[in-house]
């Protein structure tokens, strides 16, 4: 395994081979049997508190689109639910699948949703960096927040309007004035516990807080994403298929998936899917709120 990816070759069955931790007891995504989970009414409401002036770029890092915020102070920061203290905003960033069926990293009950969006923290208060705060079990918190096809999402589109810009590796954009709570369902109800990065190198530092209710993400009919991935085999984009008319409404999930996985000087390949399957509980507690 030259470089992970989400390939057959270098996909999460081979991750252990490179990161051992693969297998810890700590690990992430996770499927959530609702039935298993604890209320804790110690539990607190969460806070997410963001700053729109704090949003810098967005960009492909080849694995998924990102959008990246100054985390040099406590702008936007999330306090509450599990957390002790305050966890800096550091970045937003999305799985998906190839089709509609499967795409999210978490599960609820076996049941897989189309997509789902990571809001990455660190611990501002005990940590003076990112990559510090990572190597400690109580480093990161991400916020997951699952993406359900159905209405297409306006507030989504800022996002999915700006892919067609840094579809290649490495391309990177201008990303401001934006608060990600814009895509936070009404209700911020979670189930939380104690795991891993689901990207290498896996580290077992993140607080999970996984919101129950989901948003929505509207998608297109699975032969339209075929077609996607025949066309980038002849190094075209289907949009030339699309009317224009109708690309806005069609194809918020088609747009994560026409990003490449490869850089400008490399075959082009796709990043049709980018999520990590479910990784044993090993005892671990569940808790909600
Ligand atoms: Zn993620």
């Amino acid at each position: 395994m030259l470089h992970w990816g989400y390939d057959e070759h270098n996909g999460p069955a081979h991750w252990k081979e490179v990161f051992p931790v693969a297998n810890g007891d700590r690990q992430s995504p996770i499927d959530i049997k609702t039935e298993e989970t604890k209320y804790d009414p110690s539990l607190r409401p969460l806070n997410p508190n963001y700053d729109p002036a704090s949003a810098k770029i967005i960009l492909n890092n080849g694995h998924s689109t990102s959008v990246e915020f100054d985390d040099t102070v406590n702008k936007s920061v999330l306090t509450g639910g599990p957390l002790s203290g305050t966890y800096r905003l550091r970045q937003i960033h999305f799985h998906w699948g190839s089709n509609d069926e499967a795409g999210s990293e978490h599960a609820v009950d076996g049941m897989k949703y189309a997509a789902e969006l990571h809001v990455v923290h660190w611990n501002s208060e005990k940590y003076s960096s990112f990559v510090e705060a990572a190597r400690q079990s109580d480093g990161l918190a991400v916020m997951a927040v699952f993406l359900q096809i159905g209405e297409c999402n306006p507030q989504l589109n800022k996002i999915t309007d700006r892919l067609d810009t840094i579809r290649i590796k490495g391309k990177r954009a201008l990303f401001t004035n934006f608060d990600p709570s814009c895509l936070l369902p009404k209700s911020l109800d979670y189930w939380t516990y104690f795991g891993s990065l689901t990207v290498p190198p896996l580290l077992e530092s993140v607080i999970w807080i996984v919101l129950r209710e989901p948003i929505s993400v509207c998608s297109e009919q699975s032969a339209f994403v075929r077609l996607t991935a025949m066309r980038m085999d002849l190094g075209l984009t289907f949009w030339f298929k699309i009317p224009a008319s109708q690309r806005q409404d069609i194809v918020q999930l088609a747009k994560f998936r026409s990003l490449l996985s490869t850089a400008e000087d490399e075959v082009a390949c796709c990043l049709l899917r980018n999520y990590r399957p479910p990784q044993p509980l090993k005892g671990r507690e569940v808790r909600r709120n």
